[in-house]
């Protein structure tokens, strides 16, 4: 619309079907460089990220990446304890593990990664920046407290990302505990236990105790199992960096997760805006390795600076191709350039999306300041859905609009709907800088109406 404003003043009719000369595209371009080389650069780095066709005949299977969700206090944090604890029993040598942000866990002689951050925050702010890291997610839900409400953010955040959810009904030891109740409030979400029909396992355990923690860790290779994890080992390593820091000796230090191919003691890599040589390995457990392949967490050495988590980091053939690499990056953040063109959702522009065949699904998020509103707007959303464009309301909850809405929001391209709610500072803050459309209303009517019109595309824009 900028630009044919800017052509109808010089006198051009246009309307966006309308082309125009080389010449007048270039005198176009030339007035918006600095807009120009941001779209080429865009352009540059999702080339640089794009992924090659694997072969499938290169593929072997690959251990599962797990992360740990659930509300707060019901034993992410001991249950993540208690697995690597249990591990070091059972006779696996190297000891104590070091904390490296994710650790490897050996059962029947087949692995699985934990990432060590729990909770479900961690998982989507690195789905947010394009990233998926996980596999399966363990929620954990306390026998005597049951379903909470950051048990169904959990549930929601793991839905959306399309990950498997295996249930520990924890603290089995507790007087209190209640394995059946919380099978039943599970079920109102649409996770129905295996033993009751369902397709969701559910393992009592006791992070305490550690009764059904080896049974936990069977469902999961189970579950890797039907989900046929491979990745090819033989070809250059790429990955996500999990977590990085600046150490006064060691300079950068950045633990990654490698997903593709096999990383090795002295190859070329990038990350993000930094590049540089491997010069040293370790695993988990503080032993220092020569090579990681798929699914294997790794503290790195030799990176000249410290990657955000969730960045993604590759191994190049030469150092020049790694430092081009990180180069494209080097500018400006690629957040920042990203910032400009990454499509986000909002009400204004939903209609023209539509029609443009882009968008299939509208993704909604609505919370609400009683349980009766979230179900009567969500009742409402879902009636607009129609031949075009399917309305999902992927996160319902009571309370102020919180962190993890905005955030689920981000990595899901979603709207939030605020009913007789608002954000928290936190998660205005983040919305603002994730561009994510949010909305609050005291009438339910006036929210359903504003989404129907946004949808037929005659909202009234706001000024
Ligand atoms: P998180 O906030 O989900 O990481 O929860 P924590 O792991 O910090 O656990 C919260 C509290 O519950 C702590 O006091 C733990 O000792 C306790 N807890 C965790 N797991 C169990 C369990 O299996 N049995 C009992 N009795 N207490 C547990």
């Amino acid at each position: 619309s900028t630009i044919i404003k800017k052509l109808f003043l010089e006198g051009k009719m246009v309307t966006v079907n309308t082309e125009i000369d080389f010449a007048g595209a270039e005198e176009i371009a030339l007035e918006y460089e600095i807009m120009c080389e941001k779209e080429v650069k865009v352009d540059m780095i999702e080339e640089l990220l794009k992924e090659e066709e694997e072969n499938e005949a290169d593929m072997t299977s690959r251990p599962p990446v797990v992360c740990v969700m659930g509300h707060v206090d019901h034993g992410k944090t001991s249950l993540l304890d208690a697995i690597r604890e249990t591990n070091v029993i059972s006779g696996e040598a190297g000891g104590i593990t070091q904390h490296i942000g994710a650790s490897v866990v050996k059962i029947n002689d087949r692995k699985i990664t934990f990432l060590d951050t729990p909770g479900h925050e961690a998982f989507t702010a690195m789905r947010m920046r394009g990233a998926q890291s996980t596999d399966i997610a363990i929620l954990v839900v306390a026998a005597d407290d049951g379903v909470m409400p950051q048990t169904v953010e959990a549930i929601n955040h793991a839905k959306a990302a399309g990950i498997e959810i295996i249930v520990a009904i924890n603290k089995i030891d507790k007087p209190g505990a209640n394995i059946e109740r919380v099978k039943q409030e599970l079920a109102e979400y649409e996770l129905l236990a295996a033993d009751w029909g369902g397709n969701t396992e559910m393992v009592p355990v006791s992070a305490h105790t550690r009764e059904g923690i080896e049974e936990l860790l069977e469902m999961v290779l189970l579950q890797a199992d039907v989900l046929e994890l491979k990745a090819n080992p033989d070809r250059m390593a790429r990955g996500i960096v999990i977590e990085a820091k600046l150490d006064k000796g060691k300079g950068p230090v950045s633990t990654v997760l490698v997903q593709k191919g096999t990383l090795h003691i002295g190859d070329h890599i990038a990350a993000g805006a930094n590049y540089g040589k491997v010069r040293a390995m370790t695993d988990d457990r503080g032993n220092r390795i020569t090579e990681a392949g798929p699914s294997t967490p790794v503290e790195i050495l030799g990176l000249s600076g410290v990657p955000n988590a969730g960045e993604v980091f590759v191994a190049k053939e030469t150092a020049n191709e790694a430092k081009a690499f990180a180069e494209t990056f080097i500018a400006d953040s690629k957040e920042k350039l990203l910032e400009g063109t990454k499509y986000r959702i909002s009400l204004d522009d939903i209609n023209s999306q539509i029609k443009a065949g882009n968008l299939k699904e509208l993704n909604i998020i609505i919370k609400a300041d009683v349980q009766g509103s979230v179900e009567a707007v969500k009742q409402s959303m879902l009636k607009l859905s129609n031949e075009e464009v399917e309305v999902k309301v992927i996160h319902g909850g009571v309370g102020a609009i919180n962190e993890s809405d905005v955030i689920l929001a981000s990595a899901s391209n979603a709207i939030i709907i605020g009913f007789n709610v608002k954000p928290d500072a936190q998660a205005e803050e983040i919305a603002t800088r994730e561009k994510v459309d949010l909305r609050l209303y005291s009438v339910i009517y006036n929210a359903i109406e504003d989404i129907e019109r946004a949808m037929k595309g005659m909202l009234e824009p706001i000024y």
